[in-house]
């Protein structure tokens, strides 16, 4: 499959024909100076499809900055997506209008050919609330749509990806901190392969200093600019334009050149260099904080793979964390697109750290091909029951004698759908630090970890944050108390709100197209209140029986009885495009 390509800039047009299975590119050019002369977005686009004529093209990717609310994923353009691209342009007036340019001038040359809109907004599209609201009226915030959105997500995905390969182990099961440091930078945590914090906001200023970005500067300033008499278009400029490495060196926004100046003595670009390391190790800690651990620190973008001392300076002084950077290995790092990583740390470093070629235009285009492939493929429509879990826990045997007696044993009270497990007699009151849920049911058999799981109402009811996990992956999850008959016991972890995940045996696995670790889309349809649940994880094993399970909060939000049936729209097969989910949604016809 070919596919080109374009990456409209407000004065630029970057296009590269290839093809996303091998990455080889059959061609790549530049148009520069758009907007002077009788040059124009329209004017580019003619160029590089006359350079190109005579290759075949199947689908032209299209890079747009901001996808807003609404486009959280890479998707097929029709003349609805081109308006909802455009209802973004205030959100992003310095990029989403060159992105639609060019949309628009493409779609008006190859009018045959598909063409697909890939968002630099969309990985981040799924982080948690509490990491995309800003602390304002949420009325206020609402009407003006002010949240964080984040952006430079393809770079992020990418390079997340290429991270977890070089390390050999799945993207699913590490905590990275991706810093893409080029013109623009940004950082983004990575958690479990979904972007869980990143440092740009509700629009690409916010956050790391950036070539001739401000990033994170208090409000507070810029209502005593305004206050001073500055009006909108002399602190958009400042903000965007005279700040950042350009506006603190004095020197340009090139930081060979500000690297060099500083060597000679230059005390603006010292500074300039000191400001922007420290900006981001304090994001590097903040993130590790947010994620409750961290197993890799990834540098991409021109300053991140290219620049030792600056890797250096962000580097250096992290053994506290756990981070034992290897200077040779750092001086030494050359990261090329036929070998697109170098590892930082010395061998005995828990956390390693890594420089990752991104290649923004080979991840668009495989997210591209992966829309095509979606729209190729049918959805299966059998459909599967729905179990409601109600909080409940696993225990084991020592944690069991301390709560119930040391000559006890669970008492069997009913089966329950999977073969081999049971609900038991026992009940246990789980206290936490704001309040208590008495009479949560154990189940059995007994198990070599302890588990609890509980609904996100009932965290509010006991004050504590449970991460949501598989079940079994206790680690690091939240502690509680359990008291029962004879006994408190104060666990560490072991409190979780369970991920939704369907059971199956290897022979629906097959007839679903899924495998164990994928995730899915499963829809409630037919009922009061339709709902389509992502991020549905598949476990696979013979022993177990087809059930899809959700907690009690997800089940009211479905307003699912007993009894209901879901249909597994959607099946994302882990790998096969990266980090990034392509969602296609599902339309009841
Ligand atoms: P963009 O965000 O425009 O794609 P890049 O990712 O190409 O930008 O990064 C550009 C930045 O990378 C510039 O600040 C440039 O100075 C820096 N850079 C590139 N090579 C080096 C190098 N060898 N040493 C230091 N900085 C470098």
């Amino acid at each position: 499959m070919t596919i080109l390509v374009l990456n409209a800039g407000s004065s630029t047009l970057k296009a590269r024909l290839l093809d996303p299975g091998t990455g080889k590119a059959l061609f790549e050019t530049k148009v520069e100076r758009i907007g002077e002369g009788d040059r124009t977005h329209v004017s580019a686009v003619a160029h590089v499809l006359e350079e190109v004529k005579g290759q075949s093209i199947e689908a032209v990717a299209h890079r747009v900055v901001h996808g807003g609310a609404d486009l959280t994923s890479a998707i097929l353009v029709d003349d609805a997506v081109e308006r909802a691209v455009e209802a973004c342009v205030p959100l992003a007036p310095l990029h989403n209008p060159a992105n639609l340019a060019g949309i628009r001038a493409a779609r008006k040359a190859l009018p045959s050919v598909p063409h697909v809109a890939v968002f630099d907004t969309a990985f981040h599209a799924r982080m948690p609330r509490r990491a995309h609201t800003y602390a304002i009226d949420p009325e206020v915030a609402g009407r003006h749509g002010i949240r964080r959105f984040g952006f430079h997500g393809t770079s992020h995905a990418y390079v997340a990806e290429l991270a977890a390969s070089s390390l050999g182990r799945p993207l699913k099961e590490l905590r990275l901190v991706t810093l893409h440091l080029g013109n623009g930078a940004s950082a983004c945590a990575v958690e479990l392969g979904h972007s869980t914090e990143t440092s740009m906001g509700m629009t690409p200023l916010e956050g790391l200093v950036m070539g001739t970005r401000s990033g994170d500067i208090d409000a507070g300033a810029i209502l005593a600019l305004l206050g001073a008499g500055w009006d909108h278009a002399r602190l958009e400029k400042m903000l965007n334009r005279e700040s950042g490495l350009a506006g603190l060196s004095g020197a340009g926004n090139d930081l060979r050149d500000i690297e060099r100046r500083a060597a000679e003595g230059d005390d603006r670009c010292r500074l300039a260099i000191t400001v922007f390391s420290h900006r981001v190790r304090k994001y590097v800690g903040a993130y590790a904080a947010s994620m409750g651990g961290l197993d890799a620190v990834v540098l991409t973008g021109g300053i991140g793979e290219n620049s030792v001392t600056m890797r250096q300076r962000i580097l250096q002084r992290f053994e506290f964390l756990g981070l034992v950077l290897d200077e040779d290995r750092n001086a030494s790092a050359k990261v090329t697109h036929d070998a697109p990583t170098a590892r930082l740390t010395a061998d005995h470093s828990r956390i390693a750290a890594l420089a990752v070629k991104t290649d923004e235009e080979l991840s668009i285009a495989r997210q591209a091909a992966q829309v095509l492939r979606d729209r190729a493929r049918e959805a299966p429509a059998q459909p599967i029951p729905i179990a409601v879990s109600a909080r409940h826990l696993h225990l084991t045997a020592e944690t069991f004698a301390e709560l119930f007696g040391k000559d006890a044993t669970p008492t069997r009270r009913k089966d329950i759908s999977q073969p081999g497990q049971y609900a038991c007699e026992e009940q246990v009151n789980l206290i936490g630090p704001r309040g208590r849920i008495d009479g949560v049911r154990l189940l059995g058999p007994l198990r070599p970890r302890n588990q609890v799981e509980v609904s996100r109402t009932d965290e509010f009811k006991l004050g504590v944050d449970a991460p949501i996990r598989d079940s079994g992956k206790t680690d690091g999850s939240a502690p509680i108390v359990i008291e029962g008959p004879k006994g408190k016991v104060s666990l560490t972890e072991g409190l979780i709100c369970a991920k939704r995940h369907i059971h199956m045996s290897p022979d629906d696995a097959k007839r679903y197209g899924v495998a164990d670790g994928d995730e899915v889309e499963v829809e409630v349809s037919g009922g009061p209140r339709s709902l389509v649940f992502g991020d549905v994880l598949i476990r696979v094993s013979p022993k177990f029986v087809l059930e899809m399970h959700i907690d009690t909060d997800e089940a009211n939000a479905a307003e699912i009885n007993p009894g209901a049936q879901g249909e597994l729209v959607y099946a994302d097969v882990e790998g096969a495009h990266g980090a990034l989910r392509v969602r296609r949604v599902h339309k009841p016809s």
